[in-house]
């Protein structure tokens, strides 16, 4: 025989489920009457454009100098060394004056866009772009050669980030000299002489 004690819920919790749920249909339709006459939010995509912030960081893509119009990349593989998933993959160019990219892929479908290949890029050549627009159904057609990376980088706007830039934003401030401390040359300086004659002589004026 089970000693198993079952308990009889009281007899007015019937009537506080009621409520409850009535509450919760009450607070529903608040929610609905309220937002019947607020203006939509959605956007509506692709025939209206939204505007990213500046901080926005999609796509991944290679940049070229600005005035120069040379390719930024140097092939230095940074970028590949640190990409978690390794999704990159570089091989060198060596030239004379510099080096360059001879060939550059990045697998869109499995990047993390962690954003490490931008943090180490030394010419900024990595950037991230403002924009997503990259839907498809195929899957071939995310993963990015040196051509289509440049393409990107040239049809959509650049996030504010850059190597250089988060470098500089990381680097720890340094410490100001402290009020009291004296400059180096004056704690070595002899003392004045006798009756307030300068020890060194005449000094040349500061121009
Ligand atoms: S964002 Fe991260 S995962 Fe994607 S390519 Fe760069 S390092 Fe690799
Ligand atoms: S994108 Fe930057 S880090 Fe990657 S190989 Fe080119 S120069 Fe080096």
């Amino acid at each position: 025989m089970g000693s198993e004690l079952r308990t009889l819920p009281p007899a007015h919790s019937g009537g506080t489920e009621l409520m409850t749920l009535v509450g919760a249909v009450v607070r529903a339709m608040g929610a609905t009457l309220k937002n019947l006459f607020r203006k939509p939010i959605t956007v509506h995509y692709p025939d209206k454009e939204r505007k990213y912030p500046n901080r926005y960081r999609g796509l991944l893509a290679l940049t070229y100098d600005k005035e120069t119009g040379e390719e930024n990349c140097i092939g230095c593989r940074l970028c590949e060394y640190v990409c978690p998933p390794a999704v990159i993959k570089v091989e060198m160019l060596k030239s004379e004056k510099r080096n360059y990219a001879k060939t550059f892929s990045l697998e869109l479908y499995a990047c993390e866009f962690c954003e490490l290949c931008v943090q180490v890029c030394p010419t900024d050549a990595i950037v991230m772009m403002k924009s997503f627009d990259m839907a498809t159904a195929d899957r071939r057609e995310m993963l990015l050669d040196k051509d289509r990376l440049h393409s990107i980088g040239l049809k959509y706007e650049e996030s504010w980030a850059t190597g250089n830039k988060l470098r500089d934003m990381q680097t720890p401030p340094k410490a100001p000299a402290p009020a009291h401390a004296k400059p180096a040359a004056a704690a070595a300086a002899p003392a004045a002489a006798p009756g307030g004659a300068d020890p060194v002589g005449p000094r040349a004026e500061t121009v």
